[in-house]
């Protein structure tokens, strides 16, 4: 439901700051602006020109701050509808101030994700598009922030819009038919209608490929750091982090607990997890550390399993290795300074090897490189019309998609015209979800609650 009243919310981050900015959008954005906002110099709001001024509370008279005020009138502005901002200095309790005082004016406090909730109402923006507005103020990564900005340019709307249009196609074409019932399709209709969907299948089935690197652009990977105690991991972790978070000591078994920093690999989020060495213990804490550190395993994308390159295969190490059983894991020859002692059995299943020496960052570069290899290989983020599926609302679905599409071609030929054309509705339903054209109240409720208020 859209009731169109104006509401208001401070859009910089709680806490001090060098300007804070309280956004008011709705009918009442302009009077709010007239009553509380005194421009210095005359002629009041002009739309999309900032002026300077003072905020003033209208019924003491009080000047409550200096500011800079810009009026935006609909639809050109954010929510598509009038918008007013107030540009004040940045302290928690100015802003706070001033925000009551454009309440006073009769404004609502904004729910939070209500202005880029009624960006999409209005149609400046589609679903996909608000969740990218989302997506860019939350990337942690270069890679997730490209990715989002594609989505925000409506790239993957695009897309979604051409596998509607094959689909209406289709449906029209069905449809034509219904009201003759004694009509079979004809040839050249059925060839028509197939091309169509299948043109759309190909659109559907090339986005759904892409969902596990876009999910990996987004959300970056998690790395987990094993070996026995004394290989390297701290160091190694250190020299990742560029920093001494680890402790490094030469006395084995000081990791004891479970680190978790995380990084950027060349654009690609990862979060480092350096575990407990993994041996034969008997003391409680370090016995602990390793059980969680073989709990981890499965959980992380990644394994580097760190070895010391200038001692023999051990006992321990073979433990690690039945760990790592069916783990994606690469190999980390540590200590490559000192004569190599170090020969990995012949049955293994890493994806790569790389000798490293953690102490002076040798090999550093290529570990990292094979890490973001494993994980974004095709991603040209940059160009375009590049797009990826991040979503599982969006995988989900173009899934229930793909599957009715499957129904309705598998049926073609010898069912009812009705329940075919039932199989393409479905269809369009699921792909318009994602764009917002059928997504529900609750649906919406879900996404724009965890946007931020003011966003
Ligand atoms: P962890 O127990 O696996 O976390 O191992 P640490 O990172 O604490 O390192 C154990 C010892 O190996 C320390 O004395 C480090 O200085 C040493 N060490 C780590 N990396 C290298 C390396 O590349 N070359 C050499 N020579 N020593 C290293």
């Amino acid at each position: 439901m859209y009731i169109r009243d104006t509401i208001a919310a401070v859009s910089t981050p709680p806490g001090n700051g060098g300007i804070g900015i309280i956004r008011v959008s709705g009918d009442q954005a302009a009077a709010v602006g007239n009553t509380i906002f005194k421009p210095v110099y005359d002629g009041g709001l002009v739309s999309h020109r900032f002026s300077f001024g003072t905020i003033c509370d209208a019924i003491s008279g009080e000047h409550v701050d200096e500011a800079m005020a810009v009026y935006m009138r609909a639809p050109r502005s954010y929510t598509r509808e009038d918008v007013l901002e107030l540009h004040c200095h940045g302290g928690w309790l100015v802003v706070e101030r001033v925000l009551a005082l454009v309440l006073s004016c009769g404004v609502r406090l904004a729910d939070p994700g209500e202005f880029t909730r009624r960006a999409f109402l209005n149609g400046r923006i589609d679903l996909t598009q608000a969740e990218a507005v989302m997506d860019i103020i939350a990337s942690k990564s270069e890679a997730a922030l490209q990715l989002a900005q594609k989505q925000r340019e409506g790239v993957l709307s695009k897309r979604l819009d051409d596998v509607r249009g094959c689909l209406i196609r289709a449906l029209a074409l069905v449809e034509a038919y219904i009201d003759f019932p004694d009509d079979d399709l004809g040839e050249t209709d059925v060839a028509a209608i197939t091309v169509s969907v299948e043109e759309a299948g190909n659109i559907i089935s090339g986005l759904l490929l892409t969902f596990e690197e876009g999910r990996i652009m987004r959300d970056g990977v998690s790395v987990l750091i094993v070996g026995k105690p004394n290989a390297g991991k701290s160091s190694l972790l250190n020299r990742l982090l560029n920093e001494n978070r680890a402790i490094v000591t030469h006395i084995p078994g000081t990791t004891r607990d479970i680190i978790e920093e995380t990084v950027t690999f060349d654009g690609l989020s990862v979060r480092l997890l350096d575990t407990a060495g993994i041996r034969h213990t008997d003391d409680l804490v370090e016995l602990e550390g390793i059980s969680r550190a073989l709990e981890k395993i499965p959980l992380a994308d990644l394994v580097l399993a760190v070895f010391d390159a200038s001692r023999e295969f051990s006992f321990e190490d073979r433990l690690i290795l039945d760990a790592l059983a069916n783990s994606k894991t690469v190999a980390v020859l540590n200590k490559s300074d000192l004569p190599e002692r170090f020969v990995l059995p012949d049955k293994n299943s890493f994806v790569a090897t790389v000798r490293i020496a953690a102490l002076s960052g040798d090999g550093i570069d290529q570990l990292k490189k094979i890490v973001r290899t494993q994980f974004l290989h095709s991603s040209a983020p940059d160009a375009r019309e590049f797009v990826a599926l991040s979503k599982a609302r969006h995988r989900d679905a173009l899934v229930s998609a793909e599957q009715a599409m499957q129904r309705f071609a598998d049926g073609l030929r010898d069912r009812n015209l009705e329940l075919l054309s039932l199989d393409l509705r479905d269809a369009l339903q699921a792909v318009g979800s994602v764009t917002g054209q059928t997504a529900t109240d609750e649906v919406l409720d879900l996404i724009f609650s965890s946007f931020c208020i003011g966003k």
